[in-house]
């Protein structure tokens, strides 16, 4: 059994609201292989940022350890991808990363679904927290879990959520356990950890089973005891993807 509650992503309220943020900072986001083709498919668009961008990350009421922490994590990325970081004071930030949330609970926005929020719109000075880190000075953990948030913060969903893994997945005593363990409703436990339907507007890489955005699977979730372990590392698999999604050059 897992000690830890497992990350979730924080889905936008608003479909619409997603595809206008990620088309307007990079309109290929929109994923349309057809120009043909009417932009009814709201939900298959992709969430990078803009390629070459300055990602403006800002920490909340950070120590100078926990900000010094989570950029040498982050900064694993930065060998893959045609962007680069700044980390700045304040609130204000393409990704505002607010740390030890009282639910415990870290999550990111995927991508671009950072430049939305709830409360704010798209009025910058307005938006909530995009990532909560759960910061315990000394946690070997830490640094996995701050690459899988920025894995989605860069635009990667869950690995473990393909649509050809091959984890013989038992989803109603996956429901039964995240109900009892950590409160998740069904479609919590959908948006998170069951496999995503397969969408004909996506181009997919093979599944990656090392993949740093892979969850670890316990026994409990799949049929035959079959589990795996979590990778705390940067996968092949995860350096085509961000490769791919921001090319230098
Ligand atoms: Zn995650």
């Amino acid at each position: 059994m897992t000690s830890f509650i497992p990350c979730t992503t924080i889905t936008p309220t608003s479909n619409s609201s997603s595809y206008n943020a990620a088309t307007q900072e990079r309109p290929l986001n929109s994923n349309t292989r057809s120009s043909s083709r009417p932009k009814r498919n709201i939900g298959s668009h992709t969430k990078y940022w803009k390629n070459g961008k300055t990602l403006k990350i800002a920490m909340y009421d950070a120590s100078a350890e926990a900000i010094a922490a989570v950029k040498e994590a982050a900064s694993e990325w930065l060998p893959y991808v045609n962007l680069k970081f700044e980390f700045i004071n304040g609130e204000i930030g393409d990704i505002r990363i607010f740390l030890n949330p009282p639910d415990g609970v870290q999550s990111s926005a995927i991508g671009t679904d950072a430049l939305i929020d709830d409360i704010g719109g798209t009025d910058e000075l307005r938006r909530g927290p995009s990532m909560f880190l759960k910061w315990v000075p000394g946690d070997s953990r830490f640094k996995y879990v701050v690459m899988h948030e920025f894995g989605h913060a860069l635009g990667a969903e869950h690995a473990h959520q393909h649509p050809d893994s091959a984890i013989p997945w038992n989803a109603e005593n996956t429901y039964k356990y995240c109900i009892q363990h950590y409160g998740w409703s069904k479609s919590v436990v959908d948006k998170n950890i069951l496999p995503l339907p397969r969408n004909d507007q996506h181009t997919y890489i093979p599944y990656d089973g090392d993949s740093v955005m892979h969850y670890e699977i316990i026994p409990e979730w799949t049929t035959d005891n079959w589990a795996q372990s979590e990778t705390w590392a940067i996968s092949d698999g995860d350096i085509a993807i961000m490769r791919m999604a921001y090319p230098k050059d």
